[in-house]
């Protein structure tokens, strides 16, 4: 079976083409500029193809239009016709209280997806707008919309309530929610197959650390708690966002600086983080070779995000009575050797020891712990898009 998934962001899009049952990639690519002029990156993995088109795309439904010419095109085209596509799959940002799993797309389901725009007004939007777009330019063809939000609504209320005034949650439906969740979902099953063990019996903390980064604790293959809150801004330090501060900061920065609301959140989503304590880059990269270089304050930078991942493991392990297995994934996760090594070191006392030259390895999954570690420690790329073309083959084959 053939699935399209499909990431659409405000003047963005990403796509894959994929075979779930067999893993296959067969395209995947990007448009860019949607609503400006508009440019279509198309590649091949089997044959490392890659094509650059540069096309008019006034709205996502040009840009899925222009992906549908570049997979079926003679020259450089996968498919023989857009029928070989049965499913397409959508991730979408927020799902609130309404989803907790992967659903097939109907007009109850748009309209639920509206009525979470509040919740995430940055990002649903241009889910809804690539959903609308593809049920225009493919119409007949099932669609599902799979959730960041849904694999932590298994979390406890506990874990997801906030200790403001009671009705803030019921009326207003403020709590945490949590993100990544296709992400440490895919992981947290791939631990369970590198482990030998089902997903009910493991207690293990997923690190999800890229450009934004999350932890969550999964319970018997359930997520528990995770940092990331009501919106992705909270949590570890990340590549441009705060992270976890205290909301006193606001008004007195707010004051001082006679900022709105908006020009202070635009400060901790864009400007905060290790880019903020640098004044560097948000890229570790970046900050790795500055702080090589004796930069002070990239090499701060790192070790705050170090810290703050360390701390949030140690909270988890507490919080779960226990780890069998930490997994790390996705940009940092999963090529920065010296950041998992240097957030691992402190953690020790809880059973965890490293394998220094296991752990010299980039983007595959790997053991990277000691034979000896009690507590497991994973290397797992992540693959949200297989994720997302398994749910949506599931739910279309139902
Ligand atoms: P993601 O958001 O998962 O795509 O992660 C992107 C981030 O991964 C980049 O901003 C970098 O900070 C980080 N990254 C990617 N490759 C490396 C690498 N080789 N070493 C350190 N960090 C990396």
């Amino acid at each position: 079976m053939k699935v399209l998934v499909i990431n659409a962001g405000s003047s963005s899009l990403k796509y894959q083409l994929l075979d779930p049952s067999t893993e296959e990639v067969l395209a995947q690519g990007l448009c860019e500029r949607i609503g400006i002029d508009g440019r279509l990156t198309h590649k091949i993995p089997a044959t490392g193809a890659k094509h650059v088109f540069e096309i008019a795309m006034p709205t996502h439904a040009e840009a899925i239009q222009a992906v549908l010419d570049a997979l079926t095109s003679a020259e450089h085209g996968v498919i023989k016709s857009m029928s070989e596509i049965e499913a397409v799959g959508h991730r979408v940002v927020h799902g609130g209280e309404k989803f907790a799993s992967s659903v097939k797309i109907d007009e109850a389901v748009m309209a639920a997806l509206e009525e979470c725009i509040p919740l995430a007004p940055l990002h649903n939007p241009a889910n809804i707008t690539g959903i609308k777009a593809c049920e225009k330019v493919m119409p007949g063809v099932p669609m599902v919309a799979v959730f960041d939000t849904a694999f932590h609504q298994t979390m406890p209320a506990k874990s997801y309530i906030y200790a403001l005034p009671y009705e803030y949650y019921e009326n207003d439906k403020v709590r945490r929610y949590g993100f990544h969740g296709t992400s440490h979902k895919y992981v947290a099953g791939r631990a369970a197959a590198m482990l030998g063990k089902k997903p009910e019996e493991l207690k293990l903390i997923s690190c999800h650390l890229g450009n934004g980064s999350s932890i969550t604790a999964i319970d018997g293959g359930k997520s528990v708690d995770t940092t990331m809150g009501f919106t992705p801004l909270a949590g570890v330090p990340m590549g441009t966002r705060s992270g976890d501060l205290d909301a006193g900061i606001l008004e007195y920065l707010m004051n001082k600086y006679n900022m709105d609301i908006k020009e202070m959140l635009t400060v901790l989503n864009k400007k905060s983080g290790v880019q903020g304590i640098s004044g560097v880059s948000s890229d570790f990269r970046d900050l790795e070779e500055a702080a090589a270089q004796g930069n002070q304050r990239a090499a701060l930078a790192l070790e705050a995000f170090q810290y703050s991942v360390r701390k949030f493991v140690g909270a988890y392990a507490a919080a779960m009575g226990g780890v069998d297995a930490i997994i790390f994934t996705a940009g940092v996760g999963e090529n920065d050797a010296a950041t998992r090594m240097a957030i691992a070191s402190g953690l020790e006392f809880m059973g965890v020891k490293m394998d220094a030259e296991a752990n010299n390895v980039r983007g595959k999954e790997t053991v990277i712990s000691a034979a000896d570690s009690k507590v497991k420690v994973l290397l797992i790329p992540t693959n949200e898009e297989l994720m997302i073309a398994r749910d949506t083959a599931e739910i279309v084959g139902k």
